[in-house]
């Protein structure tokens, strides 16, 4: 099949297909709109069944940052990168350096971070042959590296907006938050949902980082088979997308789902089918931009944690206005934000005005 007659292909601009027989690197850049700006969005790293199923990721991912940099107000466009995790071909120097070469290659169109499966250190790596990479530094008091924090932090002010208008309060105090994966984000959420009061519920392939939310927010750990039909308030996916299907809709207890995971929904029609059961979804583009906005301000440079908070604030805004115009239309949620996404994209189109590069 031709990447043109793909069903997840959406008049993306650019798709690479990288291949560097020296390193074992086998990836993908697919860069889906550069209105906004240069193409940013983070690299994954994941074990795919073979190269069709990289291609819908990368793909569909794209189209998210698309979207996800266009609501959260950057000056971005939406790119991604996935990289085929071979046995053969496992992490090194070589494989980042070559991954940066590719990067470089692009010309600044592409700008890339981390994503599943890639740590700071080896966005280091890949920064030592190309400046087009964010989520790289350290530096005290200025933003930077690890975006996942951020991502959290969005996430949480997220379910105080969710929860308020489910339950009309944004108290988390007392509620039972159940979390799939407890991984970056998933760890940073149950620390700041614990501090709130929350009861954490949780699931993960990871003993390690399982025992790890267990033993310091005193979390109950479930099977990962069961998670998602547990009984709860807020059901938050933070490990992988796909999750909230047409299977998994009708055993849903919680009336909020609220996670940082990308792509959530199996199929777009799927968030009706959560709005006919009377479960609120926040849009995963919306609320889990934290990560984006941080590593957005360290690209730009300058920017302070306060500047951050305060952009990461503007998420539950976001998406109180998504919910109250999901109500007054009678329709869901993510078609409602995917509108407004579209329509900043057309302007910018339009007005070609808001570059960085
Ligand atoms: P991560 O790899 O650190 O964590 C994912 C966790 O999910 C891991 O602990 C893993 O063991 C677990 N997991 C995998 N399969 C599972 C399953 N079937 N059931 C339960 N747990 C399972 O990744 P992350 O950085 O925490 O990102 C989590 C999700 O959020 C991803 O979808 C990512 O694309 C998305 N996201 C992350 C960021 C960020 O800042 N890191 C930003 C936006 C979106």
């Amino acid at each position: 099949m031709s990447v043109f007659d793909h069903p997840e292909f959406d008049h993306h601009e650019a798709v690479h297909f990288i291949e560097d027989a020296a390193s074992g690197l086998n990836c993908i850049i697919a860069l889906h709109s550069t209105a906004l700006g240069p193409a940013a969005g983070g690299c994954r790293r994941w074990q795919y069944a073979n190269s069709t199923e990289a291609l819908t990721d990368v793909l569909r991912l794209s189209r998210g940052m698309t979207y996800k940099n266009a609501i959260a107000g950057l000056p971005l466009g939406g790119g991604k990168a996935v990289i085929m995790a071979r046995d053969e071909a496992p992490k090194s120097r070589e494989l980042f350096h070559a991954f940066g070469r590719a990067v470089h290659s692009l010309d600044g169109t592409y700008i890339t971070a981390e994503d599943v499966g890639i740590a700071v250190g080896d966005m280091q790596v890949v920064r030592e042959i190309t400046p087009y990479v964010t989520g790289v530094s350290e530096q005290s008091r200025l933003v930077g590296g690890d975006p996942s924090p951020w991502t959290a932090l969005g996430v949480f002010n997220g379910m105080a907006a969710s929860a308020e208008h489910v339950f009309g309060t944004r108290e988390l105090k007392g509620l039972r938050v159940a979390i799939q994966g407890v991984g970056h984000v998933g760890y940073q959420l149950c620390k700041l949902l614990h501090a709130a009061g929350a009861e954490l519920i949780v699931a993960d392939v990871s003993r390690d980082n399982l025992r790890r939310v267990t033993d310091e927010f005193g979390a109950t750990a479930v099977g990962i088979e069961s998670i998602l039909g547990v009984d709860c308030d807020i059901l938050s996916p933070c490990a992988l997308g796909n999750v909230i299907n047409q299977q998994s809709i009708p055993g849903i207890k919680a009336k909020i789902v609220a996670g940082a995971a990308n792509n959530q929904l199996g199929r777009d029609a799927d968030g009706k089918l959560l709005r006919d059961a009377g479960i609120l979804l926040a849009p995963d583009y919306v609320i889990n931009a934290g990560g984006i906005i941080a590593v957005a301000r360290e690209y730009v440079g300058g920017a302070t944690e306060q500047v951050v908070r305060e952009e990461i604030d503007q998420i539950a805004k976001r998406l109180s206005a998504i919910y109250a115009r999901s109500d007054e239309s009678n329709e869901s949620t993510n078609v409602v934000a995917d509108r407004v996404a579209e329509s900043i994209v057309r302007e910018a189109k339009k007005t070609d005005s808001r570059r960085i590069a």
